[in-house]
């Protein structure tokens, strides 16, 4: 039995609910193991209302951290310290740094998206970006796209409750960054959808349209893709989707969203241990 848990290891831990499926205690604790760090990393299910208490509890464990899963990523931005400039955009956290005592809340998925990119060679800087959705995953990549130097985001969403979310994203940014040109558009419009898409570098899905069990379908027409168009999906079950599918089969570069997932991950191990996470060995172990 290995024996790598002694008086002096420093705790982290996953605040939600439920927390039990999450990958994320596997994952981090191999990348302790494998670089020699003195933590461990454990879930805790925890409700909206026990937030406080819970962060409180971080505090006064000394820990370095954790991260925040649904449903409390919204409570716990306004219980946090200090925030980074696109938590305070988005609202939500899903990364908490503990700097004696200091809590300061990150939220990763956006900066993972961008980074998945890169590892596909694919910058966003000065690019215009088709996002598909308005909801968490697409919001952070929308925010994180606009920091990050996109020339251009234009967002569908159907008309449900989300739609307003993406007005409100726009709003947000053309204050945040006022030299991204950010449009919100009906994905009814079929005909501005096509147009957009022409104009594109990068056309993203971050619906959950194409997640199991309800893979097999896309929302966009395979004839509006194109070799030199880069897709990217948030979605990683399955593991290549409807999109991703039809992209590759028009020649297009792809990146599916299981990187992404990986790349936000290892944006917060960074966040905590200054360190760059094992990704690739832990891509290799899960495998
Ligand atoms: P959410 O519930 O916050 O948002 C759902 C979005 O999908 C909304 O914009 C909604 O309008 C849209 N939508 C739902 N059904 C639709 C339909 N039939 N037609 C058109 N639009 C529809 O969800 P979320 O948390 O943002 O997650 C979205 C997807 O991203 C999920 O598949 C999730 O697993 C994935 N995700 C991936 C990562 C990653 O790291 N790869 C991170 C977060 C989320």
């Amino acid at each position: 039995m290995e024996t790598w848990i002694s008086g002096t290891t420093g705790l982290l831990c996953l605040l939600g609910s439920p927390v039990g499926h999450s990958g994320s205690p596997a994952m981090y604790n191999f990348s302790f193991q494998k670089q020699k760090i003195d933590a461990a990393y454990v879930a805790f299910d925890v409700t909206k209302e026990q937030m406080p208490e819970a962060l409180n509890a971080m505090r006064l464990f000394k820990m370095r951290g954790g991260n925040v899963t649904m449903p409390c990523k919204n409570v716990a931005a306004t219980l946090m310290d200090e925030l980074s400039p696109a938590a305070k955009i988005i609202g939500a956290v899903n990364v908490v740094v503990n700097d004696d005592g200091k809590l300061i809340g990150h939220i990763t998925d956006g900066i993972g998206f961008v980074r998945n990119l890169q590892e596909h060679g694919i910058d966003i800087k000065g690019k215009h970006l088709v996002v598909l959705g308005a909801g968490g995953a697409a919001t952070a990549i929308q925010v994180q796209a606009a920091l990050d130097g996109a020339k251009q985001i234009t967002i569908f969403n159907r008309q449900d409750e989300f739609y307003s979310r993406a007005e409100s994203t726009a709003k947000k940014l053309a204050e945040a960054a006022p030299a991204v040109k950010v449009d919100v558009v009906q994905l009814e419009n079929t005909d501005r959808l096509k147009a957009a898409i022409a104009d594109a570098d990068i056309l993203v899905n971050a619906t959950t349209v194409g997640m199991k069990p309800d893979d097999g379908v896309s929302l966009v027409d395979p004839s509006f893709l194109r070799a030199d168009l880069v897709v990217a999906d948030t979605v990683y079950n399955p593991l290549k989707t409807k999109l991703i599918e039809d992209a590759e089969k028009a020649g297009a570069k792809t990146a599916p969203g299981k990187g992404m997932l990986l790349w936000q991950g290892a944006a917060g191990y960074q966040l905590w241990t200054g360190q760059d996470m094992p990704v690739k060995a832990y891509q290799a172990f899960e495998e």
